[in-house]
């Protein structure tokens, strides 16, 4: 079966995995443009050199069972090491956030910079329009994104499917990365919950990371809700105040200061895993399905490709997949 997986994150490239390994075709559109999602590294050139940051996901926990053994799998390719300082059962990529979903990436057919406008449905197959064109035809369509960006392409042709997705309302985090001359004076190099910094980190207390002295912020989803439409800049200002306040630091002036504004960065806790209609051949997953982290949104990948897998066409409607 051609299959078409919209998003390329950590969900849609799980899906994929599973789907290919069965002998199918998946042919993945990704609007970003490269791999990463919510799991991404951002790469600048400063005047105190090269500086990357996980401006996404800072680590991620592995505590179901199926998710360790992937996890340890990655361990032993080196993609990724344990991170205890983040946490019981935390782990972080190496050398950076987005190494994993960067090396299942290499591995399928993944078309970056492709936006997707509007699926289409003629004579029992699919088509994908997108900013580059119609992709196509496919005999299914998945949809890997995060759930205020399902909503829109399911709407037309699963109505319980857009409505599971448009109750998922996420809640947004603004995240500023700023890099400073020369290291800060202070032995921590993680806080949480001070002021409205939710998280603070700094990219020296993670493995194989550059020498750099970058620190990646991100404010409360408070916070960031009241002040989603806010300029960059007035962002990043508010966010550096706010980080040496928190570290009870004179200010200093960054070399560089980057702001992201993550509209979707948190869904609820769901217990759906993943949705799939056989009738159709349509099917969702990602975090929103599942919880707000990294390792929910590989499980409702996996739990979707299962439910396509064991279920066949000819069957009715679109329930959660067990
Ligand atoms: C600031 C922040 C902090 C976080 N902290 C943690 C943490 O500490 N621990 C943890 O486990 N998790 C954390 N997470 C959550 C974790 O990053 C996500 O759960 C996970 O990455 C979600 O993966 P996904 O594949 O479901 O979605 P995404 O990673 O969002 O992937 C969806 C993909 O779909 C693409 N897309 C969207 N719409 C379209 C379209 N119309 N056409 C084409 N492509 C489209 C996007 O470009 C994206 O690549 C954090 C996330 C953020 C933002």
């Amino acid at each position: 079966m051609r299959i078409a997986i919209i998003g390329a994150g950590f969900a849609g490239l799980s899906c994929a995995e599973e789907l290919v390994l069965a002998g199918h075709q998946a042919v993945l559109l990704d609007k970003g443009r490269g791999p990463g999602g919510r799991m991404s590294t951002r790469r600048i050139t400063t005047v105190c050199g090269e500086a990357s940051f996980d401006h996404g996901a800072p680590y991620f926990t592995a505590r179901d069972r199926t998710f360790r053994q992937a996890v340890a799998a990655w361990e032993r390719r080196g993609l990724v090491q344990p991170w205890p300082i983040g946490g019981l059962e935390a782990w972080v990529g190496v050398p950076s956030m987005n190494a994993v979903v960067k090396d299942m990436a290499s591995r399928q057919d993944v078309r970056w910079n492709t936006f997707a406008q509007g699926l289409v449905r003629e004579g029992g197959l699919w088509s994908v329009a997108t900013d580059t064109g119609l992709h196509g035809p496919f005999e299914a369509v998945m949809v890997a994104t995060p759930a205020e960006q399902a909503a829109p392409l399911l709407s037309l042709h699963d109505l319980e499917m857009a409505r599971a997705a448009s109750l998922a309302k996420s809640k947004p985090v603004w995240s500023g990365a700023f890099v400073f001359a020369d290291p800060l004076q202070t032995p921590l190099g993680l806080f949480r919950d001070r002021g409205i910094i939710a998280l603070g980190v700094a990219n020296r207390i993670k493995p194989h990371r550059a020498s750099a002295e970058c620190w990646v912020v991100h404010a409360d989803s408070q916070w960031s809700t009241d002040h989603l439409e806010r300029p960059a800049p007035e962002i990043a200002a508010a966010l550096l105040d706010a980080f040496f306040q928190a570290l009870e630091l004179p200010r200093v002036a960054p070399v560089e200061a980057v702001t992201h504004r993550w509209r979707y960065a948190f869904p609820p806790e769901s217990s759906l895993k993943s949705l799939w209609n056989p009738t159709l051949g349509l099917g969702a997953c990602g975090d929103w399905l599942l919880g707000p982290r990294a390792e929910c949104a590989w499980l409702s990948g996996r739990s979707l490709a299962r439910a396509v897998l064991s279920r066949s066409f000819a069957s009715v409607s679109s329930r959660p997949a067990s």
